[in-house]
């Protein structure tokens, strides 16, 4: 140790802990850094975890971003892995750590303290679950364990209990493993961060592939039954499998903070200020383990994942180092690919908003290409935006297709950071070749519509209020689309004959245009209003209706 350089102890040596350890060296040369971590790698892909069950990473050295060494060589960093840091003496300022293949316990004294212990698996208190043949992921050893078990067993079938971004994940790299795979989801819905309708193309899609999906019911208990595992869910549905993967969520390892005195928030996460420290100021933490402010809502939440785990152990580095930087907060912007879908969204949902008790927004549905049509190969990206009624301000955006969907939320993600409007989309000067995009992208769109909606140029319908009276639905699709399927109760006006026919529609009813994504009835819903008709549009159109019944929305 060079004399009178600062100690500091950084707990868990992944994502957080490990970014803030290479960049506090960056920072400060004096410093000396020591990570503790129980496992026995640092710095190791998690998120390359399921692709390693699933063989498209085959070699799981693949999964060591930095080891111990690099640390060690490149960075002054000293690595104590399979040590477990088991109590933290605040007033002291010590921790006590054991080495886990000894026992043996000793002391550590620090200046700083960085906490980064992540978020442990759920595993709820029911019987069975802690069975042979029943894993959670979390780590590179977890992974071995799952493979080594389908291998020796050779496991046909898989249950997966969870349709989050985990069990998705997993859902995908056990079918990739030939294994007949059902999901069990609490929820009536996979993918519970998205709306119910968006989430609905994922669930279709995975029934596509052959995954079957209990969804809306729980799981109860898993039993052991000649020689197999049986999982049974609360409503007593009986799924068979040879291996069971809990993905039901993850919990902050706030263990270490509690015994110590630091304080917790109301969702289990270590509470932190903007430079991310705790309570105690010689204690910092980041990472899965802590609660941050969600910037769309104002209100405290975790947020498990990498990128704001990699951003506050930036910002933890800083504040240790005496440098001026503050987390913004969260608006949980993610992304899942699943046997062949993406299924992206970042900001408010339109459930969460509702949780919020939020009322000031609204919402508009489209189904763009993700290229010029013209160009061969466009795919359709079906895409959702929530906004402001108030100040026309971007609150969230969701986006399913299999082509160019995380690029198109990662543009809205970035507009949401800087404040920005629908009029921003809308404006948004983006790429443009026919194979990349169109000349208006489908965020430009997605602005256009807003604005279109807050102009008053366009009003919405709102699809959970189809059939109220009053109301007339007109599909001005051609007749043989409307033939195909069509929403019940609608008139068959074809665009194209509508200014010449418009007088047979009743005046004294409201007219809710209806199409086949939403454009031609916004042609026809212009037209109208400008005749002087009370007129709104079905957003997103016959697709949208297809995707929100799908989902169960509508009455
Ligand atoms: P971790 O990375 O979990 O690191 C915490 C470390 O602390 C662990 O190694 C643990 O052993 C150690 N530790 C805990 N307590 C102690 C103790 N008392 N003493 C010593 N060591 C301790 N995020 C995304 O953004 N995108 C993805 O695609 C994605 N995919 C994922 C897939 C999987 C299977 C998993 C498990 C996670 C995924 N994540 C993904 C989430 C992401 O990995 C986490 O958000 C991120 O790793 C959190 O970083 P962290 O440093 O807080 O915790």
């Amino acid at each position: 140790m060079m004399s009178g350089a600062r100690r500091v102890l950084i707990v868990g040596g992944v994502a957080g802990g490990a970014s803030c350890a290479a960049r506090l060296r960056r920072l400060d040369e004096r410093a000396e850094i020591v990570v503790f971590d129980r496992g026995p790698y640092v710095s190791f892909a998690n998120c390359g975890l399921p692709y390693h069950v699933g063989n498209v990473i085959p070699d799981e050295a693949d999964l060591l971003v930095a080891s111990a060494d690099t640390f060690r060589e490149r960075f002054r960093v000293a690595v104590h892995t399979e040590t477990e840091v088991v109590a933290v003496d605040r007033a002291a300022r010590r921790l006590t750590v054991r080495a886990l293949a000894t026992g043996t316990t000793r002391d550590e004294p620090y200046d700083c303290l960085v906490l980064a212990p992540g978020a442990a698996p759920i595993r709820p208190p029911l019987p069975g679950v802690d069975l042979p043949g029943v894993f959670a992921v979390r780590t590179i050893p977890d992974t071995r364990r799952i493979r080594g078990w389908i291998d020796e067993h050779r496991a046909r079938r898989a249950v997966v209990v969870g349709g989050g971004f985990i069990g998705l994940e997993m859902v995908e790299n056990l079918v990739h493993r030939d294994l007949a795979v059902t999901v069990l989801e609490k929820l009536d819905q996979v993918m519970p961060p998205l709306d119910p309708e968006m989430a609905a193309p994922v669930a279709a899609e995975l029934a596509a592939h052959g995954v079957g999906l209990h969804l809306g019911d729980g799981l109860a208990r898993i039993d052991a039954r000649d020689g197999r595992l049986v999982v049974v869910s609360e409503q007593g549905a009986e799924l068979p499998a040879d291996l069971v993967i809990l993905a039901i969520g993850v919990r902050p390892e706030n263990g270490l903070a509690t015994a110590a005195g630091l304080e917790i928030g109301s969702r289990g996460g270590i509470v932190v200020d903007e430079h991310m420290r705790t309570s105690d100021p010689h204690v910092w933490a980041v990472g899965d383990a802590v609660e941050v402010r969600d910037v769309l809502t104002g209100q405290e939440t975790v947020l498990p994942l990498a990128g704001p785990a990699n951003r506050q152990g930036r910002v933890a580095a800083a504040s240790i180092a005496g440098r001026e930087r503050r987390f913004r907060g969260v608006q949980a912007t993610a992304v899942v690919g699943v046997l062949g879908v993406t299924a992206a969204s970042t900001g408010a949902s339109e459930k969460g908003l509702r949780r919020a008790g939020v009322t000031d927004f609204e919402k508009v549905y489209l189904h763009p290409g993700h290229h010029a049509g013209y160009y061969p190969g466009a795919k359709p990206i079906h895409m959702k935006l929530v906004f402001s009624t108030t100040d026309g301000r971007v609150l969230g955006a969701q986006a399913v297709g299999s082509e160019g969907v995380e690029k198109r939320i990662d543009v809205i993600a970035t507009a949401i950071q800087f404040g920005g409007t629908v009029h921003d989309l809308a404006e948004a000067e983006l790429c443009y070749a026919p194979q990349y995009g169109a000349a208006k992208d489908p965020v430009n769109l997605a602005g256009m519509i807003a604005e279109n909606v807050l102009a008053g140029d366009m009003p919405v319908a709102d699809w959970e209020r189809l059939g109220e009276p009053g109301t007339l639905v007109v599909d001005v699709r051609e007749p043989a689309e409307f033939a195909a399927g069509h929403v019940p109760g609608a008139v068959n006006v074809p665009l194209g004959e509508l200014r010449r026919r418009y007088d047979e529609l009743p005046r004294d009813r409201e007219l809710w245009l209806c199409c086949g994504v939403g454009q031609r009835a916004y042609y026809a819903t212009r037209f109208l209003a400008q005749q002087g008709r009370r007129v709104r549009n079905l957003s997103g159109g016959f697709t949208t209706y297809q995707a929100l019944r799908a989902a169960g929305r509508l009455r």
